[in-house]
C-alpha cells in the first residue's frame, strides 16, 4: 500500500507528504478520469497497480465544468451517467437546406465532466490501491528509475510523489510548432425556454445559419435534452477567440433570429477553446514521463473532438501497466487522417474552400455513420478513399501539394482565461 511520510511541522505550508507510488496520474480531467477508472477496475487476473492522481483544487489549474460528446455503437461504458443521447444528427447548411440523418449503429451521446468525475471517485473510492489527492503539480523531475511530482494542495502543505511512471494530462505550456493552428472556440447556454421549442431526439450539430467571420467559418450547435432543455453554442474555427461580449451576441442573435426561442432563460454558460493544428505533441517528456490526453496529441485536428480518441489511448497505457509494459500513450489518430485533416486545415485557414458548404456538402452526399467513423480515424480505406468524391479536388489537391513546402511554426502561447471562470 502507499506509504506516507509527514515531515516539518513547523507552519501549515510546511508540512511535507511523502508518497511512493507505481504510477502518478497528474491531472484529473477527462485523460486522467478514464485512466483512473480503468486502474481502479484491473482486467480480471491482473496485477493492482498502486497509483496516485492529482487533482487540481480548486483554483487556477482546475479548468471548469464542461460538456463531452462522442459517438459509439450500441451500449458503452459510460452510460449510466449520460446527460442524454440521440440518434438522429442534423446538419443546415448557411441557406438552411437540412440533412437529417440516422446514426444507426451509432449513437450520440453527452456526458457532463462533474457526473463522470463522481462517478470515477465512486469507482476509485472501492479501490484502495488507486489514492485520489488534491493538489496542483508544480513540477515533474525525473531520477533514477522513476520520477518525482511536487505539489500542494490549497490549505498550501507540500507533497511528493515518487513514481516509477508518470502520466501527466496538464495542458502543454506551448502548442507545437505546425503548419496551420487554427482555434475551435465556443460559448454555450444552457437554456430553458418557456414553450417547448426543441425536437430531443435529434442534435443539430452543424447549423451554418450564423453570419460567417471574415476568416473562417462558424456554426450553431445545439443539444436538446428535453422539449424546452437544450445546450445551444455559437462555434467558430478561426486564428483568435472572440471576447465574452461578442459570444453572447452572437449567441443572443442565433437563439432569437435563428433558432427562435422566444423566452428563454440561461440556466449555466460554458465556454471554451480547442486547439486544430498539424503540429506534433510530444509524447514523452522523460524516461518515465508520459503525457496523455489532449497533451499527447488526443484532438482531431479536424473537428476537436478528443474524448473517444483519450479512451483509446487511456486503455492502451493502462493495458501496459496491469501488463507490466512502458505505458508509452500510443498515436491515436492514424497517419491518413493526420494528413487528410493537415490539407483540410491548410485549405480552412488559407481560404481555399467554403467552409460551411464543404462540411454541409460531405453529410449530404456521405451516410453519417460513415463520417463519423471516419472522424473518429477509425473509417476503412475504401470509405475514407471515397470521401474524396464530395470534397473540392483541386484545392484539396493544391493545399496537399503547398504542405511540404509551409514552414512549421510555434504559434502565440495560447490564453486559457477564457475556458476557467465561466459564469
Ligand atoms: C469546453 C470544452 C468542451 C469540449 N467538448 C468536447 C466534446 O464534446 N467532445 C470531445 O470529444 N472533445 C471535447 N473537448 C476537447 C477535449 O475532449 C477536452 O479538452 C478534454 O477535456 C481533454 O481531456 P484532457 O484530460 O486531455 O484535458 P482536461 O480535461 O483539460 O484535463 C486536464 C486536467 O489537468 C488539470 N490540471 C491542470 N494543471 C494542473 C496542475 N498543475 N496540477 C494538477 N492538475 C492540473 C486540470 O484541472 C484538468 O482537470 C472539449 C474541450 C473544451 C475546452
Amino acid at each position: 500500500m502507499d506509504s506516507d511520510t509527514d515531515t516539518g511541522t513547523d507552519t501549515d505550508t510546511d508540512t511535507h507528504t511523502d508518497i511512493d507510488a507505481d504510477v502518478a496520474v497528474v491531472g484529473a480531467g477527462a485523460a486522467g478520469l478514464s485512466l483512473a477508472l480503468r486502474l481502479a477496475r484491473p482486467p480480471a487476473g491482473a496485477d493492482w497497480v498502486r497509483a496516485v492522481v492529482l487533482a487540481a483544487p480548486p483554483g487556477p489549474a482546475r479548468t471548469a465544468r464542461r460538456t463531452w460528446c462522442y459517438w459509439e455503437e450500441g451500449a458503452g461504458p459510460y452510460d449510466e451517467v449520460l446527460t442524454a443521447s440521440w440518434e438522429r444528427l442534423r446538419v443546415r447548411s448557411g441557406d438552411g437546406e437540412t440533412v437529417d440523418a440516422a446514426l444507426a449503429p451509432l449513437r450520440y451521446k453527452m456526458l457532463d465532466s462533474g457526473a463522470f468525475e463522481e462517478h470515477v471517485a465512486g469507482v476509485v473510492a472501492a479501490a484502495p490501491w488507486v489514492r485520489w489527492v488534491e493538489a496542483a503539480a508544480e513540477g515533474v523531475e525525473s531520477v533514477p528509475g522513476g520520477a518525482l511530482v511536487r505539489a500542494r494542495r490549497a490549505d498550501g502543505t507540500r507533497l511528493t510523489v515518487r513514481a516509477r511512471w508518470v502520466l501527466d494530462s496538464r495542458p502543454p505550456a506551448r502548442l507545437p510548432a505546425a503548419r496551420t493552428t487554427l482555434l475551435q472556440h465556443f460559448r454555450g447556454w444552457f437554456v430553458r425556454t418557456r414553450e417547448p421549442v426543441f425536437d430531443p431526439g435529434a442534435v443539430e450539430f452543424m447549423d451554418f445559419r450564423t453570419p460567417q467571420p471574415p476568416h473562417g467559418l462558424s456554426f450553431g450547435y445545439v443539444l436538446p435534452t428535453g422539449p424546452r432543455e437544450a445546450l445551444v453554442e455559437y462555434t467558430e474555427f478561426s486564428r483568435r477567440p472572440l471576447g465574452r461580449a461578442a459570444y453572447d451576441r452572437a449567441l443572443g442573435q442565433y437563439t432569437a433570429r435563428v433558432l427562435g426561442l422566444g423566452g428563454y432563460e440561461v440556466l449555466r454558460c460554458e465556454q471554451g477553446v480547442i486547439a486544430m493544428t498539424d503540429g506534433d505533441f510530444p509524447r514523452r517528456a522523460g524516461a518515465h514521463v508520459f503525457r496523455i490526453g489532449a497533451a499527447a496529441g488526443a484532438v482531431r485536428p479536424s473537428t476537436g473532438f478528443a474524448f473517444s480518441a483519450v479512451q483509446r489511448q487511456c486503455a492502451a497505457v493502462a493495458d501496459a501497466l496491469h501488463t507490466g509494459r512502458v505505458p508509452q500513450p500510443p498515436r491515436v489518430h492514424p497517419a491518413r487522417a493526420r494528413l487528410m485533416d493537415a490539407v483540410l486545415l491548410y485549405a480552412l485557414d488559407r481560404g481555399r474552400v467554403d467552409g460551411p458548404a464543404f462540411f454541409a456538402r460531405l453529410f449530404d452526399r456521405v451516410p453519417a455513420p460513415v463520417l463519423l467513423r471516419f472522424l473518429d480515424g477509425r473509417g476503412s480505406l475504401p470509405h475514407d478513399l471515397a470521401l474524396g468524391r464530395h470534397v473540392p479536388v483541386a484545392a484539396m489537391l493544391g493545399s496537399a501539394l503547398a504542405l511540404p513546402f509551409t514552414p512549421r511554426r510555434t504559434p502565440p502561447v495560447p490564453d486559457r482565461r477564457s475556458e476557467r471562470n465561466r459564469a
